[in-house]
């Protein structure tokens, strides 16, 4: 029997995309959104067309930037440069993973701060870790809206954090400390995962294993947000997505949950809209 309330995040989303169009109509000048695409993945395809499709829909301007996977750094370095310069431009998304023998974190350091709608550079990560404003990364904030529609005061709640990746996992244990939660952090290392777990008001999966949380590990009526996608093989040769939580067994016990599909996922594009429109303002108002 189900008995959590399912957490819409593709309504959500919905909402908040709207939300966004109706602010970006009434500027005097149009946000915009660079995404460097290197190789051809094709998983990172999809998500940049994505990207893309949903940018020109709430009425920004969409710069594509697709570059062969044999591109060399000094060129990705050099086009980040540019878009840094380019008074079009208000935020930059470089998409990861990037191909050997490519540096990651030197070009994401490349990156202005003021238009890292990614919230991955040092100086953004440091900024939350401090409380002083900046970008915060997209599926992180994507949650903590979730939780707040649902649970507008988190004051004292213990939050468990499965997962510690600078992507997700940290951001998220940052923004929920600054809810007033009592924020765990768990990891690969964590000894008794199930009895942390069932310490849980709010429960975040950020793990990237699937069905990870049984619905034994749950506190009963703990809010519970999965930020796994993994895709698994399905019958007749195809695949499915799953979360990091056993959704079924999992809501049974939770007050809260989100699905997968359907829940964290489409919050994060929105939420890289929302970060381009937060830095295309600010950048405007120090011009
Ligand atoms: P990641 O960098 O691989 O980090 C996974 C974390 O889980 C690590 O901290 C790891 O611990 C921990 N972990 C792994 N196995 C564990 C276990 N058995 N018990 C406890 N902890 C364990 O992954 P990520 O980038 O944070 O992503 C996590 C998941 O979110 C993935 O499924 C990914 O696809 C999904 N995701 C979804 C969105 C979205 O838009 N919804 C966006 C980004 C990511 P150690 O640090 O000790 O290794």
């Amino acid at each position: 029997m189900n008995l959590a309330e399912i957490i819409d995040g593709k309504g959500f989303a919905a909402h908040l995309r709207a939300a966004i169009a109706a602010e970006v109509a009434d500027l005097p000048y149009k946000p915009g959104l660079a995404v460097v695409l290197v190789g051809d993945d094709p998983a990172s395809k999809v998500y940049v067309a994505n990207k893309a499709r949903q940018t020109v829909e709430v009425g920004m301007a969409s710069f594509e930037h697709r570059l062969a996977a044999d591109t060399t750094q000094e060129h990705v370095l050099a086009l980040v440069r540019a878009l840094n310069e380019d008074p079009k431009v208000h935020g930059i998304l470089v998409q990861l993973p990037l191909p050997k023998p490519l540096n990651a974190d030197a070009i994401i350091a490349a990156i202005s701060p003021e238009k890292d709608v990614d919230g991955l550079t040092v100086v953004n990560a440091g900024r939350l870790a401090v409380g002083l404003p900046g970008l915060v990364p997209c599926t992180p904030l994507g949650c903590l809206l979730l939780l707040e529609n649902k649970l507008p005061d988190m004051t004292g709640l213990n939050a468990v954090v499965i997962g510690r990746s600078n992507l997700v996992g940290k951001p998220i244990a940052q923004l929920l400390l600054q809810k007033n939660c009592t924020v765990t952090m768990a990891h690969s290392r964590t000894r008794d995962l199930p009895a942390l777990c069932r310490t849980a008001d709010i429960l975040i999966a950020a793990v990237g294993r699937p069905e990870t949380v049984k619905g034994d590990w749950i506190k009963p009526g703990a809010a519970v947000i999965d930020v796994g996608i993994n895709r698994v093989p399905a019958e007749g040769g195809k695949t499915t997505l799953l979360g990091d939580v056993a959704y079924r067994e999992a809501a049974e016990v939770a007050g809260l949950i989100t699905p997968v599909p359907g829940g964290v996922g489409p919050m994060t594009i929105a939420c890289l809209l929302r970060n381009t429109l937060t830095a295309a303002k600010r950048l405007q108002e120090t011009k």
